[in-house]
């Protein structure tokens, strides 16, 4: 199995580059160069610019089950998944089957179809939590549509989030967010009115004292959100102790819970955070593997607070693409894939670990500290003396070490975030083969940059 998955590889890229052999991205640079000149920075989402690691982002020309194969014709072995929506890799036969077949159909239409009603129902059948769901089209809106549910519920207008958590970059949650934002240090963004952040309280990750003055400066707490596993500073999980008094907190305060699940949802665990830490939030949100690689967003709850969504309540959200059909046909597709193979997070786990011991020991071989960590299909590290658990830690941790590890494990073929402040994750069609060699790669990698 091994052989030949490293043996048939025509292109360049792990099989014929153990030597060290430099991997060439002359295509890619002229790629960038032509896009800066009319996409700002070149890129249509900041992370994917390379700033934090240096370099050249790499332009992709096709993925491959496991692979990315680039515009160079240079082949990796993905880490990053399109930031997590991949859950079963790259072209997926049945995922493209259903997105062909919906596609052929129509590609809108803007009125109900039956596959939006489809996926919901095995949403709702999944979770206890979830009575109703609504589809938008990304993480963003869904977590943006939340929050006004709950401040229409509530009637209050403040909220709590927490340092280092990412929800999407609408304007109230644009205050010291995570991932692209705390890596090019910039806490908040301009164009984003002090007036629109002022409901916006934040609050210390798995420090429940620092929710607690929330509370005390604020009786106008309408919703906590939290990321119940962070994955937007690093793979940070909250403590469930932490999380059960953070529930127990919103309850007494008659505020509600909403777990922002756009990354965790369905990589985590079958049920996310959620179905890990045993915590009922009031409400969820979705994105990434919910869409199968294709644009979709959503967030649920119980039936009272879902029903004061317009048109049968007051508070107003809407989408023209909301509930594509084709998007949704993805969605329900690797949804099916995912709820009939029943032992895949285990093995996705086992990937994880494996890949987390692996870089800790030879790391710790040559004297970098690393602090690893795994959820379900994803996982963390931190070039970090310390634990991590919250963001201030995160920001401790060794980016210039990181920006070497990236290059060099690039130029090995290996395609990880390229910043130290995300999550990796495993797909069904990385091998326990590719886990090892990647191990080898890194162990190489890190005697070069000790
Ligand atoms: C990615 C992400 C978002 C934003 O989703 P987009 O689809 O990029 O808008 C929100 N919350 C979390 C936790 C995320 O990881």
């Amino acid at each position: 199995m091994c052989d030949t998955i490293f043996k048939t590889n025509k292109l360049r890229g792990i099989s014929d580059n153990p030597k060290g052999k430099i991997m060439y991205r002359q295509n890619s640079k002229e790629a960038f160069n032509k896009a800066k000149r009319v996409i700002p920075g070149g890129v249509d989402s900041p992370v994917r610019a390379f700033k934090s690691v240096g370099g050249t982002p790499v332009f992709i020309k096709k993925g491959e089950g496991a692979y990315l194969i680039d515009i160079d014709d240079n082949r990796y072995i993905d880490f990053v998944q399109s930031w997590g929506p991949l859950i079963f890799g790259h072209c997926d036969k049945d995922i493209q089957k259903a997105v062909v077949k919906a596609s052929k159909k129509g590609l809108s239409f803007g009125a109900p179809v039956k596959a939006e009603t489809k996926l919901a129902k095995e949403i709702c059948l999944l979770f206890d939590e979830i009575d109703k769901i609504r589809f938008v089209s990304s993480g963003t809106e869904a977590v943006m549509s939340a929050i006004r549910l709950a401040r229409g519920y509530t009637g209050r207008d403040d909220i709590v989030k927490f340092e280092g958590c990412y929800h999407g970059h609408s304007d109230s949650l644009l205050v010291q967010a995570g991932s692209g934002a705390a890596t090019f240090g910039t806490p908040s963004s301009p164009g984003v009115p002090a007036d629109f952040t002022k409901h916006t309280l934040l609050a210390k990750y798995n420090d429940i004292d620092s929710v607690k003055q929330c509370f005390i400066n604020s009786k106008d707490i309408a919703c906590v959100i939290i990321e119940p596993i962070a994955g937007n500073m690093g793979l940070v999980p909250a403590d469930v102790e932490f999380l059960q008094e953070l529930k127990d907190l919103c309850e007494e305060n008659g505020a509600l819970l909403i777990f922002d699940e756009v990354m965790s949802g369905f990589r985590a665990s079958l049920k996310g955070a959620t179905g890990l830490v045993k915590v009922k939030p009031d409400l969820i949100t979705f994105g990434k593997v919910i869409g199968g690689g294709m644009p979709v967003g959503a967030f649920g709850g119980f039936e009272e607070i879902m029903d004061q969504l317009s048109p049968d309540g007051p508070v107003y959200q809407a989408g023209t693409l909301s509930g594509n059909p084709v998007a949704m046909s993805a969605g329900l597709s690797a949804l099916k894939k995912i709820t009939s193979s029943f032992d895949m997070y285990e093995d996705l786990e086992e990937k994880a670990t494996l890949l987390m011991k692996g870089l800790e020991k030879e790391a710790k071989k040559v004297g970098i500290p690393l602090q690893v960590s795994v959820r379900g299909s994803m996982f963390g590290f931190f070039f970090n003396e310390n634990e991590v658990k919250n963001f201030d830690d995160a920001l401790q941790s060794d980016t210039k070490m990181f920006a070497k590890f990236h290059k060099g494990m690039l130029n090995e073929g290996f395609y990880f975030a390229c910043s130290q402040f995300e999550t990796g994750f495993i797909s069904t069609k990385i091998k326990t083969e590719h886990i090892q060699k990647c191990i080898e790669a890194a162990a190489k990698v890190f005697k070069d940059i000790e």
